[in-house]
């Protein structure tokens, strides 16, 4: 979906479903967010909104409502957001598949805790296996939630370096072990 066309849904959303108290943003169809896949991205401080143009115009649409829950929330997908997405879900709003589904029983996300985020480091390298600790964790603040700096991250969650670096060489001998198998084949 380009551009345009999601700027109009922009204006029109906000009046359906915000009362039209969003402030006004610079909505982007771009072709990629990150290395790691992302669909969406909001930066409420900058006012911008960026969504993956390759999006079918369902999940284009989904992945709009899912940004604009957080430009009218702080706190990535802790309870704010949550209460924001279960309230366009109930006031009838195109959401597709995840977005359908969020709960607030799930986690909160004010406590990480290592499995968490150990798994979530998992999928990333899976996606990018050169990430950095900082990406990994901007990767985790986007998509699970949590403190809004890396900085603040680190603080609150220390082990997270560590839990960090020892998934990156289990994946690395992982990979490696892959390739003397694919070298040498049996
Ligand atoms: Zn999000």
């Amino acid at each position: 979906m380009n551009g345009r066309k999601l700027r109009a849904l922009f204006q029109q959303f906000n009046a359906q479903y915000f009362a039209g108290k969003l402030p006004s943003y610079s909505i982007r169809a771009v072709e990629r967010i990150t290395d790691l896949g992302e669909d969406g991205f909001c930066n409420r401080r900058r006012k911008l909104i960026k969504i993956l143009r390759s999006l079918s115009d369902e999940d284009a649409i989904s992945c709009l409502l899912h940004e604009m829950a957080h430009a009218a929330t702080s706190g990535n997908h802790g309870m704010p957001w949550k209460r924001e997405m279960i309230r366009l879900r109930e006031a009838g709003a195109p959401l597709v598949s995840t977005e359908l589904n969020v709960e607030l029983a799930v986690w909160d996300g004010t406590r990480v805790t290592r499995a968490h985020f150990r798994q979530v480091v998992q999928d990333a390298l899976i996606d990018e296996p050169n990430i950095s600790l900082s990406a990994a964790i901007r990767h985790f603040i986007c998509t699970e939630g949590g403190p809004s700096t890396i900085q603040e991250f680190l603080r609150k969650f220390p082990w997270a370096s560590t839990v960090f670096k020892a998934e990156k060489v289990a994946h690395a001998e992982n990979a490696s072990r892959v390739d003397a198998l694919r070298a040498n084949p049996r």
